[in-house]
């Protein structure tokens, strides 16, 4: 089979209650699921569906809009009746437009307890509400809008003062039997966070949505959330993700999908297995990488590909590839599992490339 990782691992997930958001399952046995949020103005219909197809396209499963006007919350109907994925309204200080968000036919609400005054109060109507309307609620603990009593208990956003935060919203809605709740613990410092995550793994069997909060410009936050989500789904602690980068919402789409492939959370779609280069390379490795990449990018078959820039170890070191090159002498030799089929000028390799993939796909298939 093509693009088969030679060891497949996927990591034990760990035990967690199945919650539906629309019609994606989130914990449990469900996939993880990449989520996102928009940056327009949620009040602006048009212009936020567009970004929602756009995310839609790029692989994300669960879209998040901002709702903090009352224009944004009448915008809340027409946006889950016409979004092609399931939408989450996300609400900060305003508990009205939790109701609203119900009302509108959203997926779930997120809501961050610690910045809606006398949430207390509210709780039992809110959890009245979702319930009839079987509208999950994430309870978003983030480390800049900690609740006071716990900010003034713990000193600053420790994980135990988010553990806890979290957990004492749960209890809020435990009391009034409603569970269908998933929760995030978001810190900026990747360190914090997974072992905030890991505390609270540990002390509740609810779903978890991992984010690394602020995570930064999109190098920075790329490897901030790599790093931290990495560590926490190899675990098996992690249901849903959401990439946060400082940076249009659709690289964080790809960054998400792209951290799942890695752990073989998902079906590997297109690798590049390309060597870094070195004094012995006889070709250009980053730009011939870059034209493989862009020839083969949407290929509707997992697929493995090596590009290496000699001939010393190229079809060795790549022998897991389904396929590749090794570049020499101003020719390619191309290989497929390590065994070379034939050599083409360089100005040929890319396009013998792609011929290979589709004949290695065709016969795949047929298989
Ligand atoms: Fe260097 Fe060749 Fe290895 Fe690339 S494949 S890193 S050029 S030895």
């Amino acid at each position: 089979q093509l693009g088969m990782p030679p060891t497949p691992t996927t990591p034990p997930r760990r035990a967690s209650r199945q919650l539906m958001v629309g019609r994606v399952p989130v914990g449990g046995d469900a996939p993880v699921s990449v989520q996102s949020m928009t940056t327009t103005v949620t009040a602006d219909v048009n212009a936020t569906l567009q970004q929602i197809a756009e995310l839609t396209a790029a692989g994300c499963q669960i879209v998040r809009v901002a709702v903090p006007s009352q224009d944004d919350a009448d915008a809340l109907p027409a946006l889950a009746a016409k979004s092609p994925v399931p939408l989450i309204a996300d609400i900060h200080f305003q508990p009205k437009y939790v109701f609203a968000a119900i009302d509108a036919g959203c997926a779930a609400v997120r809501v961050n307890p610690g910045n809606i005054k006398a949430f207390d109060d509210r709780v039992r109507e809110i959890a009245d509400a979702a319930a009839a309307a079987r509208v999950p609620v994430r309870i978003g603990v983030n480390a800049g809008s900690l609740d006071k009593r716990l900010l003034a208990k713990h000193g600053r956003a420790t994980p135990a003062a988010l553990v806890e935060s979290a957990l004492w919203e749960c209890s809020l809605f435990e009391e009034h039997g409603f569970r269908d709740l998933k929760i995030s613990v978001k810190h900026h410092d990747p360190m914090t966070m997974i072992t905030a995550y890991r505390m609270l793994a540990r002390a509740c069997d609810y779903p978890l949505h991992l984010g690394v909060t602020e995570a930064g410009p999109a190098f920075q936050g790329t490897i901030k959330s790599a790093v931290a989500f990495g560590v926490l789904l190899a675990e098996g602690i992690g249901d849903t993700i959401r990439v946060s980068l400082s940076a249009p919402p659709v690289e964080e789409v790809r960054v998400g999908e792209q951290i799942l492939q890695s752990l073989g959370l998902r079906p590997r779609h297109l690798e590049i297995v390309s060597c870094p280069s070195c004094g012995r390379a006889q070709v250009d490795v980053y730009r011939l990488t870059d034209q493989v990449t862009a020839a083969l990018e949407g290929f509707p078959h997992p697929l493995r590909v090596a590009v290496m820039g000699c001939v010393v170890n190229g079809p060795g070191e790549a022998r897991e590839a389904d396929l590749g090159v090794a570049a020499g002498n101003g020719k390619g030799q191309i290989f497929v599992r390590g065994e070379v089929i034939r050599t083409v000028p360089e100005s040929k390799i890319v396009e013998t490339l792609v011929e290979e993939a589709v004949r290695l796909a065709g016969e795949s298939t047929e298989a």
